[in-house]
């Protein structure tokens, strides 16, 4: 067999590929069964140029040419439908659709009667049998050009108004492949309808075939490269099952010829070779075929990984970032590099939640399109909040669904100027939406890509989430430290105002109980003393919460100057001594000698040591309450312990706390604010030192303080 014959059967394989490649993807799309029908036509007409170089007579050449002939001219019709679907204009231009069908139909009836007034015959040329044209048969090449131009001009216009290179890209290659085999087509047809005037047309070769496999081509291009179809992942995974098919029946094939040769079973019963060859497909089938398959689907796969990788180890990265700005920038930008794409946005949703505002964005080129907010209420997003994939806009025209559910809101989708639209989702709340742009590569996102992507997608919402609440955390921190500040301000206010009239109440009651203006009866004494004592409580409350306001407003200063920590102790237990009347407590003290003056406000430093002090006596029964003081390294240590009912070890936490009184077996008995540690322990810090407790419940407690001699600068 020549080249010559061999071609148009290479060009109907290619063909037939192309229609099972549309097919198996989607064989309910539209444009894909349309774009199947084309290149049936295609396929019809190769076989029939393939059977007619090969036609021994005439009247079998003549049959062969009615096949030709059905499969072009079917084309024209499908071809501008095809057109037409893929530029969404079937309605527009629902007339001429219907009149390349009619037209189409009206010929093919009289093709496959095998009317003379279509085709007259046949007749040997240089290049084998040709028809010979009937009457109709010019009308027929007039409306088939017609039409292929048409759809050919239509296209022409999509293009010029495409802004996406990768639909500009797919439409280039249509537009290339079928006007290069309409082109070459109207040469063979010229050659005999004019070979009567220039016989020597006959003599050109009829490069209709060849221009019809380069089509082929192309258009298979515009399929994988350029996802008309989406059918990257079906094509590859086409091809392992076909390397795999090749593999297993080489090894079989051996197999066969092997055990025939060595048992000499040529002769024998089939079961002989069924048997063995039946179990080693089961092998194959079994764990042996599936990792024939993986190395298979590793290597075709394995150049996309670098951009795997990236993006996984983004989302890694994203969950530790909780600045918002910063988080954002980290998406967007590995997005764009990690794929890298032409530009990427990302929308958030808006506070009242009815829109989704651009929030950050970034290309790769010039002349990216910006991003625009989208509507919380378009159709777009309800299909993001419904669903779980992600949108790829090119498989709008493909995938049933979509269509259906884009119907009339087509130009929402065009608009946001996105190949990929993924849905930011924290449980069932979608917060965002990221916009992908094309690939700098002008390639397709593979399945696998897409699932990479959308794992993204999903920490990236999480991680979006998290430092939205950090900021809110912070920002209601701020609000709480202000109210906090107002708070002491306004007690330091009224702590003031309250102890004037105070003052004179305590120095009244005391004028009458001095009976300075006469003498009180047994009941006004009782009267007046119980005020006296009231109120002075009442005074030692509010110096307290003064205190502890001053010290939370900022606004205690200290009375700085040196002094003798050792004389004030002596002074501290003396003072303190009345407290242990009634109870059998020794309450001692262990000073060491060489204690190095201290720099300080004595009075704090009395009041802190007051308050242990009276603690101790309070929470102690009966046993022991000492003080000790002593030189550790260049800061005091102080010490106040007692054998007491001690601390609960859960309590020990909260000591320090204001307003926190323990429970304790004497806590009902005796008086506090719970205001007096926490006052003590301010002070001390106020000074540079520490305070800390140490305590067992029932075994006593001990109240340590530090103080440096070489004490900090005071504000
Ligand atoms: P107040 O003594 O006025 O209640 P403080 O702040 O001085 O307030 O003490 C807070 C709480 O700590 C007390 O109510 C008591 O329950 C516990 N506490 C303080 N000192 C001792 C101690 N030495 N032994 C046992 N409990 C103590």
């Amino acid at each position: 067999m020549s080249l010559h014959q061999l071609l148009p059967l290479a060009a109907f394989l290619l063909n037939v590929s192309l229609l099972g490649i549309a097919l198996l993807r989607n064989s309910r799309s539209r444009l894909n069964r349309l774009f199947a029908y084309f290149v049936a036509g295609f396929a019809l007409w190769n076989l029939g140029v393939f059977l007619l170089r090969r036609a021994p007579d005439e009247p079998s050449a003549f049959g062969a040419e009615i096949i030709v002939h059905i499969g072009i001219i079917a084309l024209p019709a499908f071809y501008y439908h095809f057109v037409l679907i893929f530029l969404d204009s079937t309605v527009e231009r629902r007339k001429s659709l219907l009149a390349a069908y009619g037209i189409a139909a009206g010929f093919m009836a009289i093709n496959v009667m095998g009317s003379g007034l279509f085709m007259k015959g046949v007749k040997m040329t240089t290049w084998g049998w040709a028809p010979v044209p009937g009457v109709l048969y010019n009308v027929f090449i007039l409306s088939f050009y017609t039409f292929f131009v048409m759809g050919l001009v239509h296209l022409g216009r999509a293009y010029g108004r495409t802004v996406s290179s990768f639909r500009r890209n797919r439409a280039m290659l249509i537009l290339i492949g079928t006007s290069l085999t309409i082109g070459a087509g109207f040469i063979d047809i010229i050659r005999f309808a004019l070979a009567k005037s220039l016989p020597a047309l006959d003599k050109v070769y009829p490069p209709g075939i060849p221009a019809n496999m380069i089509c082929a081509l192309l258009l298979g291009m515009a399929i994988i490269r350029y996802r008309m179809f989406d059918v990257s992942v079906a094509v590859k995974k086409y091809s392992m099952y076909a390397l795999a098919g090749g593999l297993i029946t080489g090894v079989l094939a051996v197999i066969t010829r092997v055990t025939e040769r060595a048992f000499d079973l040529e002769a024998k019963s089939a079961l002989w070779i069924v048997i063995p060859l039946g179990l080693i497909v089961t092998v194959l089938m079994g764990p042996l075929g599936q990792a024939i398959e993986d190395r298979v689907q590793r290597l075709m796969f394995s150049r996309r990984r670098g951009s795997h990788d990236t993006l996984l180890a983004l989302s890694t990265r994203m969950g530790r970032i909780l600045d918002m700005d910063a988080l954002m920038h980290a998406l967007v930008h590995g997005v764009l590099r990690g794929v890298p794409l032409t530009h990427c946005a990302l929308l958030l949703e808006t506070e009242e939640g009815r829109s989704f505002a651009v929030a950050m964005e970034e290309a790769a080129i010039e002349q990216a399109p910006t991003a625009r907010p989208v509507r919380g209420n378009s159709r777009v997003v309800e299909w993001l909040r419904q669903s779980e994939d992600v949108l790829v806009k090119d498989e709008l025209k493909v995938n049933p669904r979509l269509v259906d559910f884009f119907e009339g809101a087509e130009n929402e989708l065009e608009e946001l100027h996105a190949s990929l639209i993924l849905a930011l989702k924290t449980e069932n709340k979608m917060i965002g939406i990221l916009l992908l742009g094309e690939k700098l590569s002008g390639e397709i996102f593979d399945n696998r890509e897409l699932q990479v992507l959308r794992l993204l997608a999903n920490q990236a919402a999480i991680s979006l989430e998290n430092a939205r609440l950090y900021e809110e955390l912070g920002e209601s921190n701020a609000q709480l430290l202000q109210a906090s500040r107002l708070k002491s301000q306004f007690l330091a206010g009224v702590s003031h105002e309250l102890r004037t009239p105070l003052n004179s109440i305590i120095g009244f009651s005391k004028v009458l109980l001095n009976r300075l203006d006469g003498d009180l009866n047994e009941r006004q004494d009782a009267y007046v003393r119980s005020v006296h004592t009231s109120s002075q409580h009442l005074l030692q409350l509010i110096n307290s919460i003064l205190d502890i306001s001053s010290i939370e407003a900022g606004r205690l200063a200290l009375d700085q100057a040196d002094f003798e920590l050792a004389e004030l102790i002596d002074e501290c237990v003396e003072v303190s001594l009345p407290l242990t009347r009634g109870k059998p407590i020794k309450l001692d003290k262990d000073v060491a000698f060489d204690l190095p003056h201290v720099s300080g406000d004595r009075a704090k430093i009395r009041q802190v040591l007051l308050n242990l002090l009276s603690n101790a006596v309070k929470f102690t029964p009966g046993g022991r309450v000492s003080v000790g003081v002593r030189l550790d390294g260049d800061t005091i240590h102080v010490s106040v312990s007692d054998t007491g009912v001690g601390i609960r070890k859960d309590d020990l936490g909260r000591l320090f706390e204001p307003f926190e009184r323990l429970e304790n077996p004497v806590s009902r008995d005796v008086g506090g604010t719970g205001l007096g540690l926490a006052i003590s322990k301010k002070f001390v810090e106020l000074h540079g030192g520490r305070m800390w407790a140490e305590s067992r419940e029932n075994a006593g407690s001990t109240f340590h303080f530090t103080l440096p001699c070489v004490p900090v600068a005071v504000h």
